[in-house]
C-alpha cells in the first residue's frame, strides 16, 4: 500500500480574507511566492484602497481613458461581458452602490433612498468603454466606480493554480476565502478527492451542511450570511441586485458553483444567485461545464446536475431535494 502523503498547510490574510494554501512538499519558499502572486494581483485590482490600476480607473470617471495592464484589461472585458447578460445580476460598476452599503466595511447603514436612486444612475455597465488596442478603460461619467469584488478572487485562485503547474506542482488547494482551487487529488493515491465543506448559513465557522468531493475543479460559494449587518431587525447583505441597489433578495441563502477554472465559478455564483433554483438549473442544462449547489432558505440543497464532483449531506435538518424543485 502506497503512504498517505502528508499535506502542509501555509495560510495568510490577504484581501481582508483568510488564505489556506495547501501543498504535499513542506516548501516554504514556494508559499511565500504563492503569497506574493496574491498580493501582486491585489495590489492591482484593489477598491479598497490607492493605488491600483481599478483605482486609477475610478478616479478618471468622466475625464479621461487609462492605459492597464493587460491582464486587468482581459479581466475587466470579462467582467462587462457577464454583465451585459440578458437579466444579469452581475454589474462590474457596481462600485457606488457598494461603497455607499459599506457591507462588510465599518460605517455600514442603510442609505437613503434618494441616494441609492442617485448611485444606481452611475452603474451602466454600457458606460464603461474598453478599447481593445490601447488596453484602456473609460468610465464615461464621473462617480461611476468599477469594482471587481465579485470575479478578482475567482481570477487569482486560477492564476495560483497557473503557477503552481509552472512549479511542476500538480497537487494542492487554494482557498481564498469562499474561492477555493484544487489542483490533482487530495493524495498522491489516484483517485481520492478533495473534500470541500459546505458551509451552513449564519452557523459556527466549521458546522456544515454537508461536504462537495472534487479533483482538479474549482468550488466557489457565494452566500448571503458572509458579510452583511443588522438594521431595525432585517438583514442586508452583500451582493447587491443591480436593478435596484438594494440586497438581492429571494429564497436562497447561498450559491456554489462546482467548475474547471474559478474565475467562471466566481461570475456563475452571482449571476445565478440572481436567477434564483428554477431559472437557474435551466439555465444551467445547457452549460456542462458548469454545476450548481443552491441552499434556500427553507432547508433545501439543490443540485443542478452532479457530473463534476458528488455531495453528500450530513445535517439532517436540510432536505436534499430533486433537480429544479
Ligand atoms: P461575491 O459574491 O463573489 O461578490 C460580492 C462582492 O462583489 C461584494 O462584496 C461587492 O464588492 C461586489 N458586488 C456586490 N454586488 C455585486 C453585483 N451585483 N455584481 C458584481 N459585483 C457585486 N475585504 C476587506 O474587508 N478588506 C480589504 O482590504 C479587501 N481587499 C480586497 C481586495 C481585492 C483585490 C479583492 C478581490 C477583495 C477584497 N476584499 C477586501 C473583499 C471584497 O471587499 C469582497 O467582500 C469580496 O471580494 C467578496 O467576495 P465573495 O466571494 O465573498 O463574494
Ligand atoms: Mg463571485
Amino acid at each position: 500500500m502506497p503512504q498517505e502523503a502528508h499535506v502542509y498547510s501555509y495560510s495568510a490574510v490577504l484581501m481582508g480574507s483568510p488564505i489556506l494554501l495547501k501543498l504535499f512538499q513542506h516548501n516554504e519558499h514556494l508559499a511565500h511566492q504563492v503569497f506574493r502572486l496574491i498580493k501582486h494581483y491585489e495590489n492591482l485590482l484593489t477598491v479598497n484602497r490607492s493605488p491600483s490600476e481599478v483605482m486609477n480607473i475610478n478616479h478618471a470617471a468622466g475625464l479621461h481613458p487609462v492605459v492597464v495592464n493587460p491582464a486587468v484589461y482581459q479581466l475587466i472585458k470579462c467582467a462587462k461581458s457577464a454583465s451585459l447578460l440578458p437579466n444579469s445580476a452581475f454589474n462590474l460598476a457596481i462600485g457606488p452602490l457598494v461603497k455607499c452599503w459599506k457591507i462588510g466595511f465599518q460605517g455600514s447603514s442603510v442609505p437613503p433612498a434618494d441616494e441609492i436612486s442617485t448611485r444606481l444612475a452611475l452603474t451602466s455597465p454600457h458606460q464603461v468603454i474598453l478599447d481593445d488596442e490601447q488596453h484602456s478603460v473609460f468610465l464615461t461619467q464621473a462617480g461611476m466606480e468599477l469594482d471587481l469584488g465579485a470575479i478578482a478572487k475567482g481570477y487569482i485562485a486560477d492564476r495560483v493554480r497557473d503557477f503552481l503547474h509552472s512549479q511542476q506542482v500538480f497537487q494542492g488547494l487554494i482557498n481564498l476565502g469562499g474561492n477555493v482551487q484544487t489542483l490533482g487529488g487530495a493524495s498522491q493515491m489516484r483517485g481520492t478527492p478533495w473534500s470541500v465543506g459546505l458551509k451552513k448559513p449564519f452557523a459556527g465557522p466549521d458546522d456544515l451542511i454537508g461536504v462537495i468531493e472534487v479533483e482538479g475543479k474549482s468550488v466557489v460559494t457565494s452566500g448571503t450570511y458572509e458579510r452583511w449587518f443588522e438594521f431595525a431587525g432585517k438583514r442586508y447583505h452583500h451582493i447587491l441586485d443591480p436593478s435596484t441597489g438594494y440586497p438581492l433578495d429571494n429564497e436562497l441563502h447561498s450559491v456554489t458553483i462546482v467548475s474547471e477554472d474559478s474565475v467562471d465559478g466566481d461570475i456563475w455564483t452571482t449571476l445565478i444567485y440572481g436567477m434564483g433554483v428554477e431559472q437557474g438549473c435551466a439555465c444551467l442544462a445547457n452549460k456542462p461545464g458548469i454545476e450548481a449547489i443552491f441552499v434556500t432558505k427553507d432547508r433545501r440543497v439543490v443540485l443542478s446536475s452532479q457530473q463534476l464532483f458528488t455531495f453528500t449531506l450530513q445535517d439532517s435538518s436540510y432536505q436534499l431535494a430533486p433537480q429544479g424543485s
